[in-house]
């Protein structure tokens, strides 16, 4: 319902927060204001272009769509108009006063980070909101290309906001006027107006005019011609980037720029960027692609399927000669064209990522760092490119912590004998460094993948193998170490190990005691150091993954795990000893629950059994202390006295 009086309004408490915080904080040159409300009217225009496909009427008798700056010094005002579609009252109470969007949250912690903020300012939707970094006071007067009324919104952005019916608003579209504070009164010049805009947008696609207060003559800064349908040969690298910052509202300088042209059976046109930043949003359980699709110049929608979900923060456009310009949703999803300018962009981007990967190792280790975990999906999602993918995938391992290793580099360094690719995974890459089970394939200078993206539980399930090597687990099964030889160093000594007979007879007392929480209990190959660890059965899943999956809502598979012991560790030598002279029975059973418990410890678990886990231990330490003479029980005793005398006093 419209209500014909005026009315004021409190923002939404984010907005407020949000308001204060652009105020104060964030920029250092407040510039991107200019960009962030022609950007808004650009897309006011294409929007209109857009339902002026279905309902020609709405262009009615100004189908010339652009943007009007007008900079009026003497009054520290700067207004920038436009025809497109404009606003009705309902609109700009939710456009410009609420935060109608997931994020919001985090861009205020963002904002407060200073520099995050600045770099994620458009992403997050609030670029209308920069205005108040240099004015006192904005109104905006709209008036909606399907509505009888106009609105004017104003506010000082200090909490509150007025609604009323305006009395000058265009005949179409929207005027946002900026009275300018005193330290900013410079955006109310012409020249200032124009380098910015020459600088900022000069690739909008909708024409620019500027015009002097009280003047009649308009000026075009920008005539409104794509910049992606000019020939590649007449574009500078400047003019690509300001054109990636304006459409994706980002800051940073795109990695990768790829523009071209298809001919042939259809005829489209991709300019795409590969950013160097993550967005906020990466991670949105949505996967929305942010690439706009056009048709013959006139924008259809910005969320095409036009890249697969683990493209999704390449941003740009297609613009396509042959689609048809009346495309529904459900057409978007089943268009035999459309899908065929997937797979090709698809396919090229893929192609252009491994040539940077080759020719600027370093800017493509940006993009791995700020991307990586997204384009793993792809190894799951996209068996047909799992390739492609594969050449573009960067790991840490054991050698190079650093990351950056490619698996071809691992397949060629893998040692004799050895016929698995291995890898270690887990919640974080300092914890799966430490694993335990890797000992054993230090000590024979074999290379571990270290995996600690919560994706590479998903694929590395999948992925049948690297050129014929397949992936393995180094908590998986039987190590295959037996067969690869031990390192030698120059301080090696080969370790002295229990008798195999004897560590069998530990072993099967050990399960004996365990029962039915493992399904064995064996010697292990891949400890150096440790005394035992837990690994999954032949089979069964790794148990580290287990649990990411299980996290993640896809049921974890309940193998009970083996315990393997070191049978070089001295502790596991003196207790296969003794097990093989039988007796010390209760001993040996207090130390297979200590060793199943700090096994778990070692994977980050708890053990089982916390509160039965402590009083052993304790018990066990209370032997090392126990008191054989009576100079001993004095010195046990003045300690406790003097620990008691405090409780009391
Ligand atoms: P974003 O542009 O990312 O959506 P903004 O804060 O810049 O976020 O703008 C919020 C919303 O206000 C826009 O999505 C749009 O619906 C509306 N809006 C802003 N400026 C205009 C305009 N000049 N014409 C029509 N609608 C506008
Ligand atoms: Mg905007």
């Amino acid at each position: 319902m419209t209500t014909e009086h005026a009315e004021t309004r409190a923002f939404e408490a984010d907005v407020a927060r949000l308001l204060h915080l652009m105020v104060h904080s964030v920029y250092s040159t407040p510039d991107v204001f200019l960009r962030e409300l022609v950007s808004n009217a650009a897309d006011a225009c294409e929007k209109l272009r857009q339902s002026a496909l279905v309902e020609p009427a709405l262009l009615a008798d100004d189908p010339t769509l652009k943007i009007t700056i007008t900079v009026d010094p003497d009054a520290q005002r700067l207004v920038i108009e436009d025809n497109g579609i404009g606003m009705s009252r309902e609109e700009l109470i939710e456009n410009l006063g609420t935060m109608a969007r997931s994020g919001t949250e985090k861009f205020r912690q963002a904002l407060e980070e200073k520099d995050a903020g600045k770099a994620l300012i458009g992403q997050f939707g609030v670029g209308f909101y920069s205005a108040f970094m240099v004015a006192n006071e904005v109104i905006v007067d709209s008036h909606a290309a399907d509505h009888e009324s106009a609105w004017r919104w104003r506010s000082d952005g200090s909490g509150e906001f007025q609604i009323e019916p305006a009395e000058d608003a265009p005949a179409r579209g929207t005027r946002v006027t900026l009275l300018l504070r005193e330290d900013h009164k410079d955006y109310a010049e012409e020249a200032t107006i124009e380098r910015l805009i020459r600088h900022h947008s000069a690739h909008v696609p909708v024409p620019i005019l500027i015009r002097k207060a009280g003047e009649s003559d308009d000026r075009e800064l920008v005539d409104g011609t794509a910049l992606w349908a000019k020939p590649k040969s007449e574009i500078t690298e400047e003019e690509y980037t300001e054109f990636y910052r304006f459409t994706a509202g980002a800051f940073d300088t795109p990695a990768l720029t790829l523009h071209t042209r298809a001919e042939g059976r259809q005829e489209y046109t991709t300019l795409l960027f590969v950013p160097e930043m993550a967005p906020f949003d990466l991670f949105d359980p949505e996967r929305k692609g942010r690439v706009k699709l056009y048709v013959r110049r006139i924008f259809i929608t910005d969320d095409a399927p036009i890249l697969p979900g683990y493209l999704r923060f390449v941003r740009g456009l297609v613009d396509s000669e042959d689609l048809p310009l009346n495309l529904s949703r459900e057409m978007l999803q089943t268009n035999p064209m459309l899908a065929q300018i997937r797979t090709a962009t698809t396919k090229r981007l893929l192609t252009e990522l491994k040539k940077l990967a080759d020719n600027k190792p370093e800017t493509y280790q940006k993009v791995w760092d700020s991307f990586g975990p997204v384009l793993k999906e792809g190894l799951y999602e996209d068996a047909e490119r799992r390739d492609e993918l594969f050449a573009l995938t960067r790991f840490a391992t054991t050698k190079h912590r650093e990351g950056g290793r490619t698996l071809a580099d691992y397949v060629a360094a893998m040692k004799e004998n050895q016929t698995a690719i291995f890898y270690a995974v887990g919640e974080n890459p300092e914890r799966v460094a430490a694993s335990p089970h890797l000992e054993g394939f230090a000590a024979r200078d074999v290379e571990v993948l270290l995996l600690s993206d919560p994706v590479d539980a998903f694929w590395v399930r999948t992925a049948l193998g690297f050129e014929g090597k397949p992936f393995k687990s180094v908590t998986q099964g039987s190590a295959d170490l037996d067969a690869i030889a031990k390192a030698k160093h120059d301080d090696h000594h080969v370790p002295e190990e229990a008798k195999a007979s004897d560590v069998a007879t530990l072993a099967a007392l050990v399960k004996q005691t365990l029962g039915e929480r493992v399904s064995d209990v064996r010697a292990s190959a891949r400890l150096a150091t440790s005394a035992a660890c837990l690994v999954a059965p032949e089979g069964g899943y790794d148990r580290q993954m287990e649990k990411i999956v299980s996290r993640h809502g896809q049921g974890g598979f309940g193998a009970k795990p083996i315990l393997e012991l070191n049978p070089s560790h001295p502790l596991i030598r003196t207790l296969s000893s003794r097990a093989s002279e039988g007796g010390a029975s209760d001993r040996i059973a207090d130390a297979a629950w200590l060793l199943l418990g700090s096994a778990e410890i070692l994977d980050g678990e708890t053990p089982s059994d916390p509160a039965a886990f402590n009083q052993r231990l304790i018990s066990v330490m209370g032997t090392m202390f126990a008191v054989p003479g009576p100079s001993d029980h004095a010195d046990h005793m003045s300690v406790g006295d003097s620990a008691g005398g405090d409780a009391d006093g």
